[in-house]
């Protein structure tokens, strides 16, 4: 039986107020089974940010719920939302987002220090072999490429073992290889450890990489592909474009 990592029911975000309000998510609901990889589709301003922000407890809905697991993330308090972003959920930004002075060790410890736990040197280290940089522990991000960067932000985001890992276009700032390699990575999570990942991209070979792609328009779910190919993802873009408005 396949379960629901993270569910959005009725989800409604607006931004401003009178004549200026933007309705960003549309009475959007979305569920994600666990161990599996999603890609969110859709042109600019369709609402894939917002949508991944308010799934990861980053930004809250103007109504509806989001439920990681059996918590409301929309009922918690601020302390407790903050604590549950830091314990069970991951995101990885396109620019990264690494802590320039600190080494790529130091980075991928960071989030279990602010919890208050002083890392075990093993489990840091560890983290970095999964992501394929046990020989890069001790160089600071501007010492590694763009693509190694992104597999510290990674291991950064792993190391609390979330539920759910969201990236933001995690493969935009990278050339195709080192693209390749972070949706290899992110693959190999999903297959071999069960993570569940939710993904938003524009690139239809990165989301062919996924279990499913969700498209929005206008902060709605205009429809679904499962198993996407590259090609089927490219024709699916181009009939959305070319409807009629
Ligand atoms: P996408 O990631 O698909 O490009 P976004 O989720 O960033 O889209 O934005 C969706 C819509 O919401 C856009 O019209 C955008 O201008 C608006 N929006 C997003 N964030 C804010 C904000 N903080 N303040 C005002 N409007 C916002
Ligand atoms: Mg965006």
């Amino acid at each position: 039986m396949t379960r629901d990592a993270i569910r959005l029911r009725r989800v409604v975000r607006t931004f401003g107020a009178g004549d200026a309000t933007v309705t960003a998510l549309h009475d959007l609901s979305l569920s994600f089974a666990a161990g599996t990889f999603t890609a969110v589709m859709g042109p600019s301003g369709s609402g894939k940010s917002t949508l991944l922000q308010c799934a990861a407890g980053l930004d809250r809905p103007t109504s509806g719920s989001v439920l990681l697991g059996d918590t409301d993330l929309t009922s918690l308090s601020e302390t407790r939302l903050t604590r549950l972003r830091r314990d069970r959920i991951g995101f990885v930004f396109q620019a990264f987002n690494l802590l320039p002075t600190l080494s790529a060790e130091q980075n991928v410890a960071l989030p279990l220090r602010l919890a208050g736990r002083r890392p075990a040197r093993a489990e840091v280290r560890d983290t970095l072999a999964r992501v394929g940089l046990s020989d890069r522990a001790h160089h600071r991000p501007h010492e590694m490429s763009g693509g190694q960067q992104q597999r510290v932000a990674i291991a950064r985001a792993l190391i609390t073992r979330p539920e759910v890992l969201f990236g933001d276009e995690p493969t935009g700032a990278l050339d195709s290889m080192a693209g390749r390699q972070v949706l290899r990575l992110l693959r190999g999570m999903v297959d071999d450890d069960g993570q569940t990942i939710v993904m938003v991209t524009h690139d239809p070979v990165a989301a062919s990489w996924a279990d499913r792609v969700v498209f929005l328009t206008d902060g709605r779910v205009d429809g679904e592909l499962d198993d996407p190919s590259a090609e089927a993802v490219v024709a699916r873009m181009t009939r959305l474009e070319d409807a009629p408005c």
